[in-house]
């Protein structure tokens, strides 16, 4: 066994957490312990402060019960969680799931990456993630709204804008960011940044909605520029259907790519000679109302392969934009036979730590979510800039930030991740968003 592992297997050993209990924390730890660990050795500030042990386990976990009365008067009950990982550099800050998967293990591994990937943006954001295992899969309206409400009934106290400020994730959206805040609000009796994503009517930013997409773009344009190539021309399979993977989508076709799929859990909307932008309109439309996408329109050309992923397409370009691990080893040998190159996260970890092994062993470059999807909450320091500035900042303004943050990111992650013959960006990513954290942490003392 060589140091290295060594090493990760003797902190993998002394967490709290255990494997079997938290399986989704420990693959997310595990992966970053593999290669910051010699980078915490190498300091004696950051060995001393103890840095991963510390950001290891979260500064605290809020666990509560959610009370609401569904439309036939029936008392349902939930249960709801924020883990706030770290507010080192800046105010707790990371998004809010709503799905029956949700638990404190994903939770707690989103929190724990959501602190590398906002280290990177180089805005003031700690980490944070929270949710509650509520399905709102036939749900009306306004059981959605009882149910934000009570969420945020049991959670105000302990969010606001320099304290922790919550945004949307897998089914949270503006509709439900608008509801949250209107809770928020009511409970503190106060106007300000606690949430982003807001409507832009009471303190949204410009380009929130496309931000994580467009960004998942940008980033994936200065990789190919790394390697002396475009977007133009290129096959590009997308998995998912929601606001990142449809936004990616767009841009990905704007800069000249083409989109062959988007997909959700009962199959892969394909086109063999790229989607259009009205055809991923419509996906967007159907997803607002809750409808599925199975039965496509003929005039708008893609058809729906039930059952299918859309691994199997011959591409260049891999976008997992669905949820984590959606990609196991046998996906990733999918990829390999279809002649995918690189592969950038827009979901959260949608590589199992096998896959992401048989994809390195065969030269295939992974761009992880933590620095490819970093734009969603890089815009949503955008939004906190603009609250506390009082100011709305145009399209085009929050757009051309959006793109110096994405193409910095870029920058740090090419530079600690440069190996003989190109760029590990996972470990680029691990150890520039290490970094900064390791000299918050270190400075701050034992607290
Ligand atoms: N949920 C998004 C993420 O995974 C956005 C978080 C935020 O804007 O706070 O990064």
């Amino acid at each position: 066994m060589n140091r290295k592992d060594a090493l990760t297997e003797v902190f993998m050993s002394g967490l709290a957490a255990q494997p079997e209990a938290e399986p989704n924390f420990h693959q997310a730890v595990e992966g970053v312990a593999r290669d910051v660990l010699t980078v915490e050795k190498n300091d004696a500030d950051y060995a001393a402060a103890r840095v991963l042990a510390c950001l290891a386990e979260p500064d605290r976990v809020l666990s509560f019960r959610i009370t609401w009365e569904d439309d036939t008067g029936q008392v349902q009950i939930n249960r709801g969680w924020r883990v706030q990982t770290s507010n080192a550099i800046g105010p707790y800050k990371g998004g809010l799931r709503f799905h029956p998967s949700v638990d404190l293990d994903t939770l707690k591994f989103l929190g724990f990456e959501q602190c590398f990937k906002n280290a990177l943006t180089g805005l003031p954001l700690g980490g944070a993630k929270g949710g509650a295992d509520f399905d709102p899969r036939g749900r009306s309206e306004r059981e959605i709204m009882r149910f934000c409400q009570a969420f945020m009934g049991a959670l105000a106290p302990f969010v606001g804008p320099d304290q922790d400020v919550p945004a949307g994730d897998i089914n949270v959206g503006a509709r439900e960011i608008g509801w949250l805040f209107g809770a928020w609000r009511k409970h503190r009796q106060s106007f300000g940044g606690a949430l982003t994503g807001k409507g832009l009517s009471f303190g949204g930013s410009e380009i929130r909605v496309e931000a994580t997409g467009f960004g998942l773009i940008y980033f994936l344009s200065c990789m190919l520029h790394d390697r002396g190539e475009t977007l133009e021309g290129k096959r590009v399979l997308i998995s998912g259907k929601g606001n990142v993977a449809t936004h990616a989508a767009l841009k990905a076709m704007s800069l000249g790519a083409k989109v062959l799929t988007l997909s959700d859990t009962g199959g892969t909307l394909y086109a063999p000679d790229g989607l259009t932008p009205e055809a991923v309109n419509w996906v967007r439309i159907r997803k607002a109302r809750g409808e599925d996408i199975a039965h496509p329109p003929a005039s708008l050309g893609p058809r729906y392969k039930a059952d299918a992923l859309p691994w199997e397409i011959e591409a260049d370009i891999a976008l997992p934009c669905a949820t984590q691990n959606e990609i196991g080893s046998a996906e990733a040998a999918q990829l390999v036979s279809s002649g995918v190159t690189i592969v950038a996260e827009g979901a959260n970890m949608p590589l199992t730590h096998e896959a992401a092994t048989t994809l390195q062993s065969k030269d295939v470059i992974i761009a992880p979510g933590k620095a490819a999807n970093a734009g969603g909450v890089a815009v949503s320091g955008l939004e906190m800039s603009q609250n506390a500035m009082r100011q709305s900042w145009t399209p085009e303004r929050v757009d051309a930030a959006l793109r110096d943050i994405m193409t910095e990111i870029h920058r740090q992650v090419a530079h600690e991740g440069r190996v003989p013959g190109g760029i590990d960006y996972r470990r680029g990513a691990n150890i520039a968003g290490f970094r900064r954290l390791a000299k918050a942490i270190s400075a701050q003392g034992v607290v």
